[in-house]
């Protein structure tokens, strides 16, 4: 940490900084300018978190040159975490899509969106059954019957399952049913969630929250891996900005942002930030194109009757059409993309 003192300063206010700091067990060194006097914080600078410095006579600025993530931040990790999901490895060379129903909605629609997930080659299959929605009178998701459901996809098409936890008290369920839990926009700071997932054995997708910048989003993952649970996926959803074009405003930065950030993988999801079908394919290529490790994608058998984002749900055809268009912006950027399956009877995935 760097103090920057006022031009008028007195010795006495600056021996008085530094006695505070040297309090906390950290030395100091003075460095006198021609306006300023600097004084640097030499060793760890976690005792000085708590001190209101700008409110100590004699201050007028101060920098921080620790990042406040520790666990999440690059230089915590030589290399970069990969978390295995299924056949997939996400973080790893090869990027990784996540695709299913903004909401499960019952066992023909799901059961047909997880066929349609494993043919592509796409790493695993979400759905809400626990929604966070603007209006309490929204459908808001058929809860444990709807994990039951997720569970079953799982068993019967071979693939991985991610859904939302909204509440601490639903960590337990919810991780007995899904291999990920997603914490969605509305809680990303949520704390008390945060921890609680970080107690847990399981991946989690950890979504950026709607007014969050990158660092609240960086230490929202820290509270999951200061309880021990270092496999977080970040994702990019989209931010609230003036703009009324688009359901969010695309943060293409943060992508490239976050890689430099982080170790942690970073994720896109298309649907969430454009808020209709025909933004996801353009936002996705930017994604991979700006190196994200994934994407998160609503696709539905039928958006015109979905029960909750039917407008950015994209149908079959047009998720197979999205993926097979994937490709080339991953191999621009030194990546790889899944093959699609050939169509297996379920007999044959078992
Ligand atoms: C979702 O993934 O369906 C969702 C509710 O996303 P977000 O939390 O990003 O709004
Ligand atoms: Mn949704």
């Amino acid at each position: 940490m760097i103090i920057v003192t006022r031009p008028d300063a007195t010795d006495d206010e600056i021996d008085a900084i530094r006695e505070r700091v040297e309090a906390a067990g950290v030395r100091t060194h003075l460095s006198r300018g021609e306006h300023h006097t600097i004084i640097g914080c030499v060793g760890d600078e976690e005792p000085l978190a708590e001190i209101p410095f700008l409110s100590l006579p004699g201050v007028e600025r101060v920098h921080q040159v620790m990042k406040p993530y520790k666990l999440a931040s690059r230089e915590f990790a030589a290399e970069p975490t990969r978390i295995t999901l299924g056949q997939a490895t996400i973080g790893g060379p090869e990027i990784a899509v996540i695709a299913g129903p903004c909401s499960v909605e019952g066992w023909e629609m799901l059961s047909a969106t997880a066929d349609v997930v494993r043919e592509t080659g796409a790493a695993a299959l979400r759905g809400g059954a626990f929604k966070p929605r603007t209006s309490p009178y929204s459908f808001r998701g058929m809860g444990v019957e709807g994990l039951e459901l997720l569970a079953r996809a799982r068993e019967e098409a071979g693939v991985p399952v991610v859904t939302e936890v909204m509440d601490t008290r639903q960590v337990e369920v919810v991780a007995e049913h899904a291999d990920v839990l997603q914490i969605g926009a509305r809680n990303m700071q949520n704390f008390s969630l945060l921890s609680e997932v970080g107690r847990v054995h399981r991946p989690v997708l950890l979504k950026r929250g709607m007014s969050s910048t990158i660092k609240d989003l960086l230490l929202a993952a820290e509270y999951i891996m200061r309880q021990g649970n270092a496999d977080v996926i970040l994702c990019e959803r989209g931010i609230r900005t003036f703009e009324t074009a688009t359901r969010n405003t695309f943060d293409l930065a943060a992508i490239p942002v976050l890689k430099r950030e982080t170790h942690l993988p970073v994720f896109a999801d298309p649907s969430h930030a454009g808020g209709i079908r025909e933004l996801v394919a353009p936002l996705s290529h930017a994604a991979v194109a700006a190196g994200a490790d994934g994407l998160m994608v609503e696709t539905h058998p039928n958006p015109a009757c979905a029960l909750s984002d039917g407008d950015q749900s994209l149908t079959f055809p047009e998720f197979r059409a999205l993926m097979k268009s994937l490709p080339p912006f991953a191999e621009a950027v030194g990546r790889t993309f899944p093959k699609a399956k050939p169509a297996a009877t379920k007999a044959s995935v078992a």
